[in-house]
């Protein structure tokens, strides 16, 4: 690690302010990544803007007309454990438990959640090309060992997918990213947050320069009722996910009134398709729709040889969780999930 400066900033313009004012500074919060990045010697910043204390970034709060304010350096713990969180909105509670270890959810910050970098092993040691590290030299992940990689989305440059648990229940449940930066304040909708690799696979989502994110709003619609979420992954614990399913129902009698269903382990995002959920609607909740809709969801996917089985479980991983939505006491602690 290269010698740096240490500074806090005293509210959000300030800290806007002062990543601006050099490209080799930059906002830290609960470190969890940066530091990980720092280590590898992907990132070398000169210079740190502390932005845990700043109290706009903090608390979670009610709002107006319904929905819930998820202040961007509150630590994911704390997210996933607030009652009204764990009441209202029990998908995002459960995404969030199931992400790294608990010694990482008390660190980490809702904000930082969202700005992880990929997991890919050839991102993280700069003795290899990478296209995301280092445009224009190569992607030996598509001719490589590509176990975790992309099915879906992928491009010619880049097959990485993003590694967060949170963000997957955050893109089904139609979050919203409120983000400050040097012109001003903006709301960017979840699903035009992050984005595919394309040709610029250095970009992992829409943020402009020196943007800061200051909190994320849940809209009034939690779906408590019919909810899952599922991660299939090498390790019970501490491992990102080969595939996980955020399924979010609405339901009359066993008739589907709104399905919102979304992928974490599959792409450079968050994977949504209108296509399926639109489907959904008016239909019976079967094993039978539920699997319809999980080939609507996979069209196009594509395995790069280590990966090709995630075609398949992510296909059995759909219909599961879309079953376990029809029993949420299934989510409890201790529960044995549907067969
Ligand atoms: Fe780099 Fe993306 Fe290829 Fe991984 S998949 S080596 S991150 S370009």
């Amino acid at each position: 690690m290269n010698n740096f400066e240490y500074k806090q900033a005293s509210n959000i313009k300030d800290a806007v302010s002062q990543v601006a004012a050099s490209e080799h500074t930059t906002f830290i919060a609960g470190g969890t990544n940066l530091i990980d990045l720092w280590k590898y010697n992907i990132t070398h910043p000169a210079e740190l803007i502390d932005i845990n204390h700043l109290i706009e970034l903090s608390g979670i709060l009610e709002m107006e007309g319904g929905g819930l304010r998820l202040g961007a350096a509150v630590k994911n713990a704390d997210t996933a454990y607030h009652p009204v969180v764990e009441q209202k909105y029990p998908l995002l509670s459960k995404a969030i438990l199931a992400g790294a270890s608990a010694q990482i959810r008390n660190m980490a910050t809702n904000g930082g959640n969202l700005l992880q970098r990929t997991r890919c092993y050839y991102f993280y040691d700069p003795e290899v090309p990478c296209n995301k590290r280092n445009p224009g030299s190569g992607c030996p992940a598509k001719d490589g060992y590509n176990r975790m990689h992309a099915i879906l989305g992928t491009s010619e440059q880049c097959i990485a997918v993003f590694p967060s648990d949170m963000c997957v229940a955050l893109a089904a449940l139609n979050a919203m990213v409120n983000v400050s930066g040097p012109e001003g304040t903006r709301a960017i909708p979840f699903k035009e947050f992050h984005r595919l690799p394309g040709d610029r696979p250095d970009l992992d989502n829409n943020l402009k320069e020196n943007e800061l994110i200051t909190s994320v709003d849940l809209p009034e619609k939690g779906f408590n009722k019919n909810y899952s979420y599922l991660k299939l992954r090498d390790r019970h614990s501490y491992a990102f996910a080969l595939v996980s399913v955020a399924t979010a129902l609405e339901l009359d009698g066993t008739i589907i009134r709104e399905a919102r269903i979304a992928l974490g382990g599959v792409a450079h995002q968050p994977w949504r398709s209108v296509e399926a959920e639109k489907f959904l609607e008016g239909k019976t909740a079967t094993a039978e729709n539920f699997s319809m809709a999980a080939d609507l969801i996979l069209q196009g996917a594509k395995g790069f040889g280590d990966n090709d089985f995630k075609i398949q479980l992510a296909k059995k991983a759909i219909i599961r969780n879309c079953l376990m939505a029809l029993r949420p006491e299934t989510q409890l602690p201790g529960a044995q999930p549907a067969a």
